[in-house]
């Protein structure tokens, strides 16, 4: 059975053979140029066993890296673009191709989606929680805009006579044992210079939202009986709201 919690990887990790650790770097929306690459690959060789291993998240992980050789890795330069320790609006951020290498795309995605995420980073501070941002740019969906706490489904839309890109958001989409998909909440966002505005106040209220019935299920007795008893999954199922809870 899938487990209720998810790892990223991202950061230092240890594994279960003895002395060894895992190294996850981010890699804003999956892009990565050759140098990068070449660079990744040489990293692994000379601190790990040579491998190197892609997530879902769209990262990188250098594996089996002895632990008296992890501070030389975190002090390669390379890491200074793909970090270990991203900014919690990228460290989560997912876009699919977009207009850049697919026929059905709306929207240009990856550029776009690291620009709103640096724009999120300057408005509400590194010091936040992270959250999963994902950009799909049709309703094909192959960012799983609505498996994340915020999605962003791109179409064209006709704003005061002409056609422009835009976003419809979601949020409340989770995956695991209690999946929910995200519920669309703005239909028709346009992608310009208001974007990151409508997103920080839907990420300030999404927050908002789920602090607050976290706190009314702890509040609640049952809940917290059916944590004593190791039932709160249950529980928790039992009251989750439809917009879900971030992982
Ligand atoms: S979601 Fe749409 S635009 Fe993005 S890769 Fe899939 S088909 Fe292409």
């Amino acid at each position: 059975m899938r487990g209720s919690t998810h790892a990223d990887h991202l950061g230092v990790s240890l594994q279960k053979h003895v002395g060894l650790s895992a190294v996850g770097l981010c890699i804003p929306t999956g892009r990565v140029n050759p140098d990068q690459l070449d660079e990744l690959a040489r990293l692994a060789d000379v601190y790990g066993n040579g491998e190197v291993r892609l997530t879902t998240g769209q990262n990188a992980i250098i594996p089996n890296v002895p632990g008296e050789r992890v501070a030389g890795l975190l002090a390669e330069p390379l890491l200074k673009q793909l970090s270990p320790r991203p900014s919690p609006f990228v460290r989560g951020l997912v876009a699919c191709v977009g207009t850049d290498y697919c026929n059905l795309a709306l929207i240009e995605t990856k550029s776009r989606a690291i620009a709103l995420s640096e724009a999120l980073h300057n408005k509400i501070g590194s010091g936040a929680n992270p959250l999963t941002i994902h950009w799909s740019g049709c309703p094909a969906g192959c960012g799983n805009h609505q498996a994340a706490d915020v999605g962003l489904r791109g179409f064209k839309a006709r704003v005061d006579g002409k056609i422009v890109d835009a976003v419809a958001i979601y949020t409340g989409g989770r995956t695991g044992p209690h999946a929910v998909a995200g519920q669309e909440i703005l239909e028709t966002v346009p992608c310009d210079e208001s974007l990151p505005d409508v997103v920080a106040g839907v990420i300030q209220s999404y927050r908002f939202g789920v602090e607050a019935r976290e706190y009314a299920a702890l509040s609640d007795p049952l809940f917290t009986a059916a944590t004593t008893a190791g039932l709160a999954s249950w529980r928790l199922k039992e009251t989750q709201p439809p917009t879900g809870m971030p992982a």
